[in-house]
């Protein structure tokens, strides 16, 4: 019953289990409070569930916009930007077309790339795991493929490309469409965001499930021009954002200011953490890197050790190819927790 593409098919396995702390998936640190609660109760009440959602999700479209500040017809919604990532590779590519994604990069491009059936090309990032703009131009000059996609700042590496190198990379992009994969970019302050839809190759994501703080939600967004954002309204299936979504994410989108201080408080919680992590750098934490979102990446060749030790402790923290761990950003309390933990830890070993 199953083709080769089925076979080979290993499905994400998220950790399970119940931890103290957790500082694993990049999530925000904070749940609503007692007034959005009520408010979201409010939103949930107006829906009328026997109806399918709004298929354009416009008043959802409406509060992203105004948040950012940018033309709602330049938006299409998804199920989270993950689904929007499996949209556009459904759209554009064809079984055998090639595709450009970074390593190390977001792991479903690949995923996704492969259900595809396509021909995946690997731009190799440098050591110290920046990117070279002129390197990944070359070679899409000389692959010419379909489609480039990358995240911008990078999960997993936490650090970014500016505007300028971003632009150099669409500027060698002729018959390619660009994927820049924002999900981290509130976070930065090197966003395309105000200029993607005047691009006719840009493809832009952003998500609701990382600095506004609702990836139980599921909302993610795609901005393009309006020959593009056509073609993935089409594409896409119809009732792809549920209503509960749609209404609860429109009020957090509205709550501009509240959102806004949030993600104040988990950058300087990030800065935090880093700086203090930067310290225990040494044999076992060999680098801590400059992030420009809201987690941390080390380079240590104890990651699985550490791992282990951390989760034996009631704190889950990300191990990526036994050669990094990736930690996320907490409250102070979690980051407190993380931080006596792995010292002790560190001095143990
Ligand atoms: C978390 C993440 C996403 C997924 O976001 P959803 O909107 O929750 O699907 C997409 N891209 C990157 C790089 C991420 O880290």
């Amino acid at each position: 019953m199953l083709n080769e593409k089925l076979r080979n098919l290993i499905p994400y396995v998220p950790a399970e289990g119940e931890y103290a702390v957790r500082l694993d998936a990049n999530e925000s640190c904070f749940s609503p409070s007692k007034e959005e609660l009520s408010q979201l109760c409010e939103a949930l009440f107006a829906q009328s569930l026997n109806r399918y959602p709004d298929p354009y999700a416009k008043k959802l479209i409406t509060a992203f916009s105004d948040f950012y500040g940018i033309a709602s017809d330049s938006v299409v919604a998804g199920n989270g930007s993950d689904e929007l990532i499996f949209v556009i590779m459904n759209a554009f590519l064809q079984k055998g077309d090639k595709v450009i994604t970074f390593t190390q990069d977001f792991s479903m491009y690949d995923f996704y790339a492969s259900l595809c059936e396509t021909d995946c090309i690997k731009y190799t990032k440098n050591a110290d795991l920046s990117v070279s703009a002129k390197d990944v131009c070359e070679l899409i000059r000389a692959g010419r493929p379909r489609l480039v996609i990358f995240s911008n700042p990078c999960n997993p590496t936490s650090l970014g490309m500016t505007k300028q190198e971003v632009r150099q990379i669409i500027a060698a992009c002729d018959n390619t469409v660009v994927v820049i994969d924002e999900a981290y970019m509130d976070f930065w302050d090197e966003t395309l965001l105000y200029e993607a839809a005047s691009y006719s190759n840009v493809i832009l994501l952003r998500t609701a499930s990382k600095a506004v703080g609702i990836a139980a939600l599921r909302l993610g967004f795609a901005i393009a021009n309006d020959v593009l954002i056509a073609a993935l309204r089409a594409a896409k299936s119809p009732y792809n954002v549920n209503a509960v979504s749609q209404a609860m994410g429109e009020v957090f989108y509205q709550n501009k200011e509240l959102i806004l201080q949030r993600i104040g408080t988990i950058r300087d919680s990030r800065k935090d953490l880093q700086c203090k992590l930067q310290v225990l750098e040494g044999k076992i934490l060999k680098k801590v890197l400059n992030s420009k979102t809201n987690f941390i990446l080390i380079e240590t060749d104890f990651a699985s050790i550490l791992y282990n030790k951390l989760k034996e402790e009631s704190i889950l923290v990300r191990n990526i190819s036994n050669q990094y761990l990736r930690i996320t950003a907490g409250t102070e309390s979690e980051n407190q927790r993380l931080l006596a933990a792995l010292s002790q830890i560190i001095k143990e070993l």
